[in-house]
């Protein structure tokens, strides 16, 4: 059976020596990347099951890796690594198309569980189109509990039921749901949904909401999901807050 092909993309030495050792001893196929121009290159002919990106890196921004792979690849599961621990720069890093994001320093056990968690999500969820034919990568969904997104294919599933969402409803579930338990502001919601040079107001937000909960809550009328932050905003509950 092939190694997960697993590459890691970081400039600093020690770091990136170390994330090969761990990442071996784990049972992938590592190969480790200083600079940007050299991970693309490879890239090329090439594509990992799994990449684990530095942010800041001599040549190239992380960002524009990570939204560069994304735009090259079907998919591929993105760990972004990093010292910026700005909740701002958290999204931007998901907005890139991150699917995990992990500060420095991080535990290299949590790293390892997170990629193994990864993978058995794949497994899970890809079917499995091994025989004959070139091999199709399969996206990684979003999940809080029994809501799952594709994004890719634009898909919303809830208790396995596809969920038919308008485009707005949608990129506004994308939202919370890359950070379940997170609070946003309705304008930050705002911004973020329908973009700066719109001139509604953030009542907007509230209308996208209430349909939201028709479509997610058993009761919209006393929503477990789609959750009020009185004075500030919204949150999706995250799964296990639930317990
Ligand atoms: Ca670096």
């Amino acid at each position: 059976m092939r190694k997960p092909a697993v590459w890691v993309v970081e400039d600093e030495r020690a770091i990136s020596s170390a994330l090969e050792i761990l990442l071996q001893h784990a049972g992938y196929d590592v190969r480790v990347f200083a600079r940007g121009a050299d991970f693309f290159a490879a890239f090329a002919s090439f594509q990992p099951d799994l990449i684990l990106l530095d942010l800041n890196l001599p040549d190239i921004d992380g960002l524009d890796v990570c939204r560069a792979a994304r735009d090259l690849a079907a998919y591929i599961p993105i760990l972004m690594l990093t010292a910026r621990n700005e909740p701002v720069d958290k999204l931007i890093g998901f907005e890139a198309g991150a699917d995990i994001y992990l500060i420095k320093p991080y535990d290299p056990r949590e790293l390892l569980a997170q990629i193994k968690a990864i993978f058995r999500l794949i497994e899970r969820h890809g079917q499995s189109q091994a025989e004959g034919g070139a091999r199709r990568p399969t996206e990684l969904p979003l999940t809080n509990g029994p809501l799952m997104m594709w994004d890719l294919r634009r898909r919303v599933e809830l208790n396995g039921q596809p969920l038919d969402l308008s485009p707005k409803e949608y990129d506004l579930l994308k939202i919370l749901l890359r950070h379940p338990g997170r609070v946003f502001g309705r304008e930050t919601l705002l911004r973020l949904v329908w973009g700066y040079e719109f001139t509604g107001d953030s009542r907007t937000v509230d209308v996208h909401v209430q349909r939201l909960r028709q479509k997610l809550e058993a009761d919209p009328s006393q929503p477990r999901v789609l959750l009020t932050v009185r004075g500030v905003g919204y949150k999706l509950a995250a799964q296990d807050e639930d317990a």
